[in-house]
């Protein structure tokens, strides 16, 4: 086999599409090598070996060896030296690099094949014993740390001490003696600590070293942010050796750090950091401070330490050179590592750079108004999801944080608000004007409404996949989980941290990018939609197949839906409107009535209120489609709890409080989510059904009048297992359509469907497509009537079924294509094979995740419908999936 690729001098064996084998810096050094650019010489050992090593209980292919010899020998007649060599040593560095850069792995061993003889031959070379000792102490301070696994603070109890007997301060006041003195002391703390000498032969060196970096591929660390990010266990990590060249050789030399554009703001113009007299990790350890490496930043930051523009200007202008052409060959903004040894530029790493979303979008459009990439390219570039980031109002950065605890940022953006305890406390206020920030210990469904009247949302208990970072990154409201500093006493109504308390009605601020919780309003910043997100997401546009709407049930969701591009709404849950703190006690009055006509009465005071909301809903999305979903909830969910409430309906109804409390009793339910709701309702008491079907239509003609335009209404029909339920429902709203154009000489525009979120519905599509004139796939109770699986209750096994490997994703975040997914399939199918030009789209959470948005492209649906937050994100996964 082959287990060495050489690269360095102008060649190599590798290339950066050979990421796989070679690990993303082993690739990349080839491919700069292949370039011609400055590399210094040396071979990767590729990643099949650490697949090897771990097949074969931590041995090495028997070729191994004599290839790396091999290579070690040519790489060093490239330089003019010899690893081991007494006289012209050889020294080099071990590098790990796995396909993904992956933190957690081992870090470079430098200045490699140093010992008491060759650091004396090192510094006759250079005629410099200064340097050789410093570059001797720096490889036995890595080595051992990095592959010993010796700890550091021994070290540096050594230094200081040191520094101290001789009244130093700095390590730059150490002469060649003093390193000397210290190479020995830190060699003798080596052996009393761990009773072995440091190895001095430099080919137990380096097979220590090697053996380290595939060692480390197994570390908990290692397997940690694997895990974490979705890395496979079998891609294993490559080893780079490289010959060195040194930064620490003297004010002619240095190292840094380069970005070709700014990974911030995206700006294009060379961005990074240099330090003069130093080696390898200095710059970002942050031992001295760095020097700017344009003079232009230099002025910007007002730095007084020159530039290495104007301290080194023909390295500067070589690396100028040098990083235009990387960037042309990749056509990406690069991350660079390099070395000035001696004045002379040598690149040591190229890498596609991390970069801010913001940063991310305006480098996409560049290049690709450069036209370094196209349009096509700059779409595909940018990960959907990360497109959250941007879409919620942020602190003002200059503004000062008092931050009071931190927990886990759940729900990106950031909100001020008084503090509120409980979910109705929060209706409450919500509904007098008042901005809330509504902290509780963990949240559940019947937070909902809470959730809802919040500007955001707070608990000291629970993950990034609790119910309050699920529903609140739904709602697309900022959320801090899991800040577990925090105490909240509900008796009292205090939250207390660190010796401070707030009260309810104190403000607080949460920002749930960071997951901090502060003091006090924060001054705050809307996001920016134009500029380079306008021009991406107009590209996206060009490129997408399916339509993207919004699921708004309220005049605000509705604007931000539009603000976001939104082109309809997918989904307008009219219990929403029901769950404000006015309207639910006439809801109880409704459900609680025990006959038809008092029923009616309650839904008679209803109506008006309905009609506003429509009236509002249409006028705003003038002209676009609005689905508008009959009630579908459990009553159970509307049900008067404590005694306080049901005495409240009893006033009302003019009843005892008993009567209304057996009828609770009554209506409870031991399974709701399968119980007394969706098109049942409408069935059973088909008066709710026509107060809603007339609200809409009065409200249309209301609204048609207003702005000129009649507005394109879908009604639609929750949980339809049957063709006669939905048939059933369906003649009811047409009469009513009937009866509101006769009584008010109006026109109307509309169509029937159904939520297709049964099995059975998916079975039956095709009957019942015979009626329905548009479907909505449910897939949020699809997944759960699919699975069998409450969602609500799925927390205490759902995590134990990811970490098993059970199920490889949540699937009510990212739909489950091989099931749930294919009942979709199978209702699509049959309904258009009956209705070609049936209507189709998605509801529920899915429509705002990419995965499933692609679900979607492939299944041939018109459109996805998600919470008005996620619509850019939709848009964009939707070209994506059309690319
Ligand atoms: P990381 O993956 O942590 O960035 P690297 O392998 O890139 O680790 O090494 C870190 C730094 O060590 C490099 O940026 C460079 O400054 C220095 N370095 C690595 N190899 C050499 C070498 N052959 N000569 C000089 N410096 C080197
Ligand atoms: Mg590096
Ligand atoms: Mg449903």
């Amino acid at each position: 086999g082959k287990w060495v690729y050489l690269f360095g001098d102008g060649k190599a064996e590798g290339k950066a599409s050979m990421r796989d084998l070679l690990g993303g810096k082993g690739a990349n050094l080839a491919e700069m090598s292949n370039l011609g650019l400055p590399v210094p010489p040396g071979f990767t050992i590729p990643t099949t070996v650490c697949t090897y090593f771990y097949a074969n209980n931590k041995s090495y292919p028997k070729e191994l060896k004599a290839q790396v010899e091999k290579a070690l020998d040519i790489v060093g007649k490239a330089v003019g030296k010899k690893f081991g060599d007494a006289k012209n040593p050889l020294l080099v560095s071990v590098r790990s690099g796995a396909r993904a850069s992956m933190p957690g792995m081992m870090d470079t061993v430098l200045n490699l094949g140093l010992n008491d003889v060759t650091v004396e031959a090192l510094a006759a070379n250079a005629s410099d014993r200064r340097f050789a000792f410093d570059s001797y102490r720096r490889f036995i301070t890595m080595y051992s740390n990095v592959v010993l696994g010796f700890e550091h603070h021994h070290f540096e109890d050594v230094l200081d001490t040191y520094k101290d007997s001789k009244g130093y301060s700095l390590d730059t006041d150490l002469n060649a003696d003093d390193w000397q003195v210290i190479v020995g002391r830190y060699k003798e703390v080596i052996a009393r600590e761990t009773g072995n000498d440091f190895p001095q032969d430099p080919h137990e060196q380096l097979w220590g070293a090697i053996g380290a970096v595939f060692g480390s591929w197994m570390t908990a660390r290692a397997v940690t942010y694997r895990r974490l990010h979705d890395i496979p266990e079998s891609w294993g990590t490559a080893v780079n050796v490289q010959s060195m060249v040194f930064g620490n050789m003297g004010d002619t030399s240095a190292t840094g750090v380069a970005f070709t554009r700014n990974p911030s703001t995206g700006e294009r113009r060379l961005y990074g950091e240099f330090l003069i007299n130093a080696q390898g990790e200095d710059v970002v350890a942050g031992i001295r401070t760095p020097q700017e490496i344009t003079e232009a930043a230099r002025k910007e930051s007002g730095s007084d330490k020159p530039s290495m523009e104007s301290e080194m200007p023909e390295a500067f202008a070589e690396l100028t050179r040098i990083y235009q052409k990387l960037e042309k060959h990749y056509r990406d903004m690069q991350d660079m590592e390099f070395t000035v040894e001696q004045g002379k530029l040598w690149m040591l790493q190229t890498r596609n750079g991390k970069r801010t979303t913001k940063a991310a979008l305006r480098i996409a459009v560049e290049l690709a108004n450069e036209g370094l990439i196209s349009k096509k390219d700059a779409v595909a570039r940018i990960e959907p999801a990360s497109l959250d980031q941007l879409l919620h109002p942020t602190i003002d950065p200059n503004a000062e944080r008092d931050i009071v605890a931190t927990g886990l940022p759940a729900s990106p953006g950031a909100a001020s608000g008084e503090i509120v305890f409980s979910s109705d406390e929060a209706a409450k206020l919500h509904s007098e004007g008042h901005k809330v920030v509504l902290v509780r210990v963990e949240t559940s469904p019947e937070d909902i409404h809470g959730m809802h009247a919040a500007e955001g949302i707070l608990t000291t208990r629970g993950g990034m996949t609790s119910h309050a970072a699920v529903v609140a990154r739904g709602m697309g409201k900022p959320c801090v989980s899991g800040a577990g500093s925090i105490r909240v006493d509900y008796g009292r109504g205090t939250l207390s941290v660190g010796g401070r308390t707030f009260k309810a009605g104190d403000i607080i601020t949460i920002d749930g990018s960071l997951g901090q919780v502060l003091a006090g309003r924060m001054p705050m910043i809307e996001p920016e939609l134009s500029g380079e997100f306008g021009t991406l997401m107009g590209w996206a546009d060009q490129f997408r197949k399916l339509k993207i709407r919004a699921n708004a049930d309220t005049p605000a969701d509705a604007r931000t839906a539009l603000r976001f591009g939104t082109e309809g709404i997918g989904l307008c849950r009219t219990e929403h409107m029901f769950f404000e703190e006015t309207r639910i006690r006439t809801v109880r009055e409704m459900i609680v009535a025990e006959d038809e006509q008092a029923r009616r009465a309650a839904l008679a005071k209803l109506l008006p209120m309905q009609r506003a909301d429509f009236v509002e809903l249409f006028e705003i999305m003038k002209g676009l489609p609005v689905t508008i979903r009959l009630l579908d909830p459990p009553l159970h969910e509307f049900l008067p709890h404590t005694q306080h409430e049901i005495e409240e309906v009893a006033r009302v109804l003019n009843t005892d409080p008993r009567k209304v409390a057996d009828r609770v009793r009554e209506l409870a339910e031991f399974n709701p989510m399968l119980g007394f709701r969706g098109c049942r309702l409408a069935i059973v008491y088909p008066e709710i059904a026509e107060m809603q079907a007339r609200a809409i239509f009065e409200a249309a003609v209301e609204a048609a009048k207003r702005t000129g335009k009649p507005p394109v209404i879908e009604v639609m029909v929750p949980l339809i297992a049957t063709r006669n339920e939905f048939d059933i429902v369906r003649d009811r709203i047409d009469a009513m359509a009937q009866a509101v154009v006769k009584e008010t000489g109006g026109k109307l525009t509309y169509q029937v469907g159904t939520m297709i979120e049964l099995p059975r519905a998916c079975l039956m599509a095709g009957e019942i497509a015979k009626s329905a004139e548009f479907f909505s796939f449910g897939t949020n109770d699809l997944t759960q009537t699919g699975f069998g699986v409450s969602r609500d209750d799925a927390a205490s096994f759902l995590g134990p079924y990811l970490a098993k490997g059970i199920l490889e994703t949540d699937p009510f975040i990212s739909i489950d294509r091989d099931g749930v997914g294919e009942l979709v399939r199978i209702g699509a199918e049959r309904g258009r094979k009956v209705r070609a030009k049936l209507k189709m789209g998605i509801c529920g959470e899915h429509g705002g995740d990419p995965a499933s948005v692609t679900f979607c492209h492939e299944v041939g649906l018109d459109y996805v419908s998600c919470s008005p937050y996620r619509v850019p994100i939709a848009r964009l996964a939707a070209a994506q999936a059309a690319l």
